[in-house]
This record gives C-alpha cells, structure tokens and sequence, in this order.
C-alpha cells in the first residue's frame, strides 16, 4: 500500500535539534528529513559554540603567552594575526558542515533546503514546493535581539562578531548574559579595548554570587571596563565612522569601532505561518511544549532554543533524541529531565555550574541549607603575575547534605563540572564527596576536600 505521507519525520530546522531527533529516528528505521534554510549545523556550528570555543581558545593561548615569560621562558609576542585564525576557524567549520551533508545522505535523510512554513499540520511548504510527514517537529532556534532605539543598526550582533575579517580596536558591548561576557573576555584577551554596558546591576544575574562577582573582579582586574545600570538609548554615526552611545541619563560614550548587541534572542518563528495550525506561542513568542516536547496539535513537536528552555546545544540534541526514542522506539515515559543541566560559560577565567544557586536553594530548602565554600589561587597560577582567582562553593540541603549545587569559577573549570553533574544526578552527599579520594595536585581536588 502506498505511504500517506512523503515522510514518517520532517525536522524544521538544520540545528542541533533537528538533525538529532532525524539521525535517532532514522536508526529506528524512519524516512525522514531535514529542512535546513541556512548552513547545516545550525547556530551552534556557525555562528556559536564552535567558532566562540575556537575564539575563546586563541584568547587562552594569548593569556598563556603573558604567563610563559613567569615561568622562564624568553619570548616575545609580535602581535595577532586575527584574520589567520578566522580563516582557519571557518575552514574548520566548512568540514563540518561538509561531514553533516555526508552523514545525512549516508543515512538516507532527504537534506531540502528551503524555508519552510506550514500549510496544514502534516504539510510544510519549501519555497514553493509541498512535503509531507506523519510528525513535524519544529526546531528553527533563535536569532539575536536588536533593540527598538535610534542608531540600532550601527551595532551587530554575535553573527556579526563572527563575520570579523580584523580586530576591531574599540568595542561596547550592550548586555550581561553568556554572550556579552564571553565575547567581551575573547576580544580583551586578544587586544581590543572593550568596555560592556549593564542596564542592571550585575552580569550574568541569575548565576550564583560567588561566580559573578568573582568574575565581576577578575574581567575589571583584566581592563574591562564595566558600566552598571547604564540603560543604552540611542546609537550615534560620527562623520569619522566610529560609533557614539547615548543613555537615558544623558551620558555619551564616544569613539567606538564596534558596538555588539548582545541582550538575548528570539524564536525564529516569522514567517513560519504557525496560525495555519493555529500553534500555542507563550506570551514571548516561544512555542509551548510540555516536558515530552509534545505541542497542542497532535503530531507537531517542537525543541531546543525554539521552545524557551534551558537554550544550550546539548539540552537541543538530547530533547531530539529522547523524542525519537518515544515515538518510534516504544520508550512511552522517555523525555528531557530540565533539572540539573550543567553549563559552561566561556570567560576567562571559565564558570562551571549546575544545579542550584544559594539564593534559590535558601528559597526553596530554607534553614536546612549549608554551604561549603573556598576561594584560592591555583598552582598554575602561583608562580604567574597574574594571578587569576579560583571560587568554588557547593549548595547543600538537609541532615544528609545532599549536593543540590556545584559552582565553580577559574581556571580548568569547563572541564571539571561534567563528572560532578553525573554524581549530583545520581544524589550524592557531602559524605559521597568527602569519601571520594582526591586527584592530587588538581584545583578539582578542593571540591572533594571542602570543610
Ligand atoms: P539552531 O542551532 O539555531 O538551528 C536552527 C536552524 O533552523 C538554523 O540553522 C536555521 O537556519 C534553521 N531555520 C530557522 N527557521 C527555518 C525555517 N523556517 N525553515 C528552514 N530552516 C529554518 N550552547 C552550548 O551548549 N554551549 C556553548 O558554548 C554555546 N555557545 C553559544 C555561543 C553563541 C554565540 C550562541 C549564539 C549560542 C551558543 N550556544 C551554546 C547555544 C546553542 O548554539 C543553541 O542552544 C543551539 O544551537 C540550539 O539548537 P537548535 O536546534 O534549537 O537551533
Ligand atoms: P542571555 O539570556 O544569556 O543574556 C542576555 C541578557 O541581556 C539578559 O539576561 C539581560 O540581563 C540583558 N538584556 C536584555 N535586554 C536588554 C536590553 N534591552 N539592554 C541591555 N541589556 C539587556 O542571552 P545571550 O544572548 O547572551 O545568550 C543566549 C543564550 O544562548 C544563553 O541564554 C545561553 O543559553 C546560550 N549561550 C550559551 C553559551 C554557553 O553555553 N557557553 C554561550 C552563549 C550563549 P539583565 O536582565 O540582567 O539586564
């Protein structure tokens, strides 16, 4: 009998989330495809995590050039050539997407390129041309946020960032959240003046205390220039090209090459023609799932960024792959548990952390919290002028002590936090900790050693 549909599965959206929920369906057997309107890959290969990690990477190695001559070496650093590393990244980045396209065919998902927007529930228009699916799963992420204010558009955004032939001299950043801070830390490692715009108090608010205002101290101590509640409201050409900003107190900042947007994103849902469906958004435009990524029409499923939740690549490909495990592999209860999720923030020095912050934890636990909490200078760095801090505080609840968060600010805390988030899921004490022997001499070791 011939099928209803073209498909059993098409994925909207070339990221993350689409490929992962395509790739595990078509191990179970699924037609499938996958409609990608930009590069393959998504926002995480292009114009995110990828090239950010590679940036942030060259920005490390300019920090371990300053430190080498501490530790004897008789070197002399003549300059960064950006445009060489760029280069390099992007032809980094062209392999994989190259791979992706590979691995697509070889899996026999059908790549459409295209803009999709719906037409009914089970059919999606792709510049002219109709698909349909037995599911539709919507996975289009988001795009940068660029506030409505006179002059906007002389600034750019993180895409913008990264389309950078040459370093650029001055840079404001606007914004507090992952992407001002690493962009900032990445362009001052590598010799741009740069001076970041607050509208509120803190960065990174949401973070525990212990991280951001260590890392507060360290970026200033750094020569990032940090302005507090400083509400950016115009953006002013000069007829010398640099850049002028304009606040609602009345203060002009004047003489910069660049300005980055970086204040948050959103879905990119436009033109997309979800009403067709008559799809539920929540009062941001972000489309409403419940925790098995389940949407209110029946067959249509939507994840990662698009969605709202917790917006990292890893939280995008595990939602796809538990979806796909649901739907074609009898797993009924399998679903994305959005607790717990560790994360990384690429400054300099880098954040670990996952679970619940002190402040949250007092909230919901109350008296029953106890922290344990150390501050030092890491070996590496005792014998470096620059001596970076290392925080590390760990959030813990009731008699048995239950480790319910894990921060962690300095140098080599991206790699750390992996192993811990699996023992906090897992339910490990204080005691568990303690009874863990150490790894000696790491700056890991004091989170197993803490009194
Ligand atoms: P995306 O990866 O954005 O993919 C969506 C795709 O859909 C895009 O390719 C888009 O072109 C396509 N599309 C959109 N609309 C349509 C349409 N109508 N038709 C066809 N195609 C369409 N996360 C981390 O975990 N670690 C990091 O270090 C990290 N760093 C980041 C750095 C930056 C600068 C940015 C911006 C993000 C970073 N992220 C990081 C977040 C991460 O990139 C996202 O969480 C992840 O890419 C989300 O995946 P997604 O599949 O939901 O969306
Ligand atoms: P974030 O949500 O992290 O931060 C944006 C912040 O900008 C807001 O929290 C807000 O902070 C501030 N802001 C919002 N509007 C304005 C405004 N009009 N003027 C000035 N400031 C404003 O968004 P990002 O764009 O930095 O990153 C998007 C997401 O991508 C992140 O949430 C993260 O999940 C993901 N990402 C992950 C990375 C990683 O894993 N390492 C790296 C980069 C991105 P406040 O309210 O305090 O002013």
């Amino acid at each position: 009998m011939a099928k209803k549909y073209n498909y059993d599965l098409i994925a909207i959206g070339g990221g993350s989330g689409g490929l992962s929920v395509a790739e595990r369906a078509a191990v179970y057997g699924k037609k499938c495809a996958v409609i990608e309107n930009g590069k393959i890959g998504g926002t995480c290969v292009n114009v995110g995590c990828v090239p950010k990690k590679i940036m942030w990477a060259g920005a490390n190695l300019a920090h371990s050039l300053d430190d080498a001559r501490d530790y004897g070496f008789d070197i002399e650093n003549k300059g960064f050539d950006w445009a060489h590393l760029v280069s390099k990244r992007e032809d980094y980045i062209s392999g994989i997407n190259n791979w992706y396209h590979n691995y697509l065919s070889d899996s026999n998902i059908d790549e459409l390129q295209g803009f999709a927007s719906f037409v009914d529930k089970h059919t999606v228009d792709v510049d002219g041309k109709h698909v349909t699916a037995e599911h539709i799963v919507i996975a289009p992420g988001t795009t940068p946020s660029i506030p409505d204010i006179p002059g906007a558009e002389f600034g750019i955004s993180s895409d913008g960032f990264f389309a950078l032939t040459e370093r650029p001299k001055k840079v404001a950043i606007i914004g507090s959240g992952y992407i001002a801070v690493e962009l900032a830390g990445v362009l001052n490692s590598l010799g741009s003046s740069v001076c970041m715009y607050l509208r509120k108090e803190h960065l990174l608010r949401s973070f525990d205390a212990v991280l951001r205002e260590t890392l507060l101290e360290e970026m200033l101590d750094q020569g990032i220039n940090i302005l507090p509640s400083t509400q950016i409201s115009e953006v002013i050409k000069e007829s010398d090209g640099t850049l002028s900003l304009c606040d609602n107190s009345g203060n002009k900042y004047t003489g910069y090459s660049e300005l980055i947007w970086a204040i948050g994103r959103h879905p990119n849902t436009d033109g997309m023609k979800l009403e067709a469906i008559d799809l539920q958004l929540d009062d941001r435009g972000f489309i409403t799932t419940d925790i098995y990524q389940n949407t209110n029409i029946d067959n249509v499923f939507a994840l990662g960024d698009v969605t709202g939740r917790a917006p990292l690549t890893p939280v995008a490909i595990a939602a796809g792959r538990r979806l796909a495990d649901r739907l074609y592999n009898n797993q009924h209860d399998r679903h994305l548990d959005y607790k717990m999720i560790a994360t990384v923030v690429f400054s300099h020095p880098p954040i670990g952390t996952v679970g619940l912050t002190e402040g949250e934890a007092r909230k919901e636990h109350g008296a029953s919290v106890k922290i344990y909490q150390t501050r030092f200078t890491s070996m590496y760095n005792s014998m470096t002028r620059h001596e970076v801090p290392t925080a590390m505080k760990l959030v813990c609840i009731g008699a048995q002590e239950k480790v319910v968060g894990c921060h962690v600010i300095g140098p080599g805390a991206d790699e750390m936090l992996q192993g811990f988030a699996v023992a906090m899921r897992m339910g490990a004490t204080k005691k568990d900790f303690d009874d863990t022997v150490a790894i000696h001499p790491t700056s890991a070791e004091e989170l197993v050693t803490m009194k």
